[in-house]
């Protein structure tokens, strides 16, 4: 059996100023330290802060992006390419988070080419999937979810999947409070797990890092790292508040032991 090392990341969104940006990096850098061991962690700031924040983070957390364009340069206004990122010390970024998807109104197509423009100029990626409400009281949780991810990893090959962590996250439980329960993200996890076996196969499905997302707190991420498929999480408030983001980690890093 195969076992992943879980995967934390503390989301900021348009959050922080520089000088508070700075100092949740050092915070959970320092938080974390202990931590790297039994679980990889990222944050993901604003794009005006990447560059302090990287300082700030050290060797241990990883620096992550929200976003980037697919296009390498050219006339995009206020868009920012992979070779950028790379050029300040990102390593990982998030691709299809779900207020790209619904506040901005990124298709499965266009979240499909920044997948891949991520991965061709060598950084990691977090393909962000999940159903609305609507969605899931229509039955469709499945579907949507099956749907997201094949687009998602459309010409995506078996050997660049290391690079890939898929993260769950239903819309209805993003930034709302309401989160799945460990048994309804746990189902849609194993059904992400054997949609990589038929996409790839059995050692793909395996090893990818699938995470959970949706109102993670440190009150309850124990009992969602918990569950077998559950392989840490992607945060959004709570990784605003250094102490409540290490809790987490922690949380993640002990389901690991
Ligand atoms: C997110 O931004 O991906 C997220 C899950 O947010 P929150 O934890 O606030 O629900």
């Amino acid at each position: 059996m195969t076992v992943r090392k879980p995967f934390v990341g503390g989301n900021w969104k348009m959050n922080t100023t520089a000088a508070t940006a700075a100092q949740l990096a050092v915070d959970v850098a320092c938080g974390c330290d202990d931590l790297l061991g039994r679980a990889d962690v990222a944050v993901f700031p604003p794009f005006p802060y990447l560059d302090t924040v990287g300082k700030h983070l050290g060797n241990g957390v990883r620096l992550g992006a929200q976003d980037l364009y697919h296009e390498a340069e050219g006339a995009f206004t206020g868009e920012v390419s992979a070779g950028m990122l790379i050029d300040v010390g990102v390593g990982v970024v998030l691709v299809g988070h779900s207020e790209r998807r619904h506040v901005i109104g990124e298709g499965d197509e266009l979240i499909n080419c920044k997948a891949r423009a991520a991965l061709g100029a060598g950084l990691d990626i977090i393909l962000c999937i999940g159903e609305t409400i609507e969605q899931r009281e229509a039955g469709q949780t499945q579907q949507v979810n099956v749907g997201q991810l094949m687009a998602g990893l459309e010409a995506v090959a078996a050997d660049q999947m290391p690079r890939v962590t898929i993260a769950y996250e239903p819309v209805w439980a993003i930034g709302t409070g309401r989160t799945a329960t460990p048994d309804d993200a746990q189902a849609v996890h194993a059904v992400i797990r054997s949609t990589l076996a038929d996409r790839y196969d059995g050692a793909v499905a395996e090893s990818t890092r699938i995470q959970y997302g949706g109102s993670v707190k440190a009150n309850n991420a124990q009992s969602l790292f918990a569950e077998p498929d559950i392989d840490g999480g992607l945060i959004g408030g709570a990784s605003l508040k250094a102490d409540d983001f290490v809790t987490i980690v922690t949380a993640a890093a002990q389901a690991s032991s």
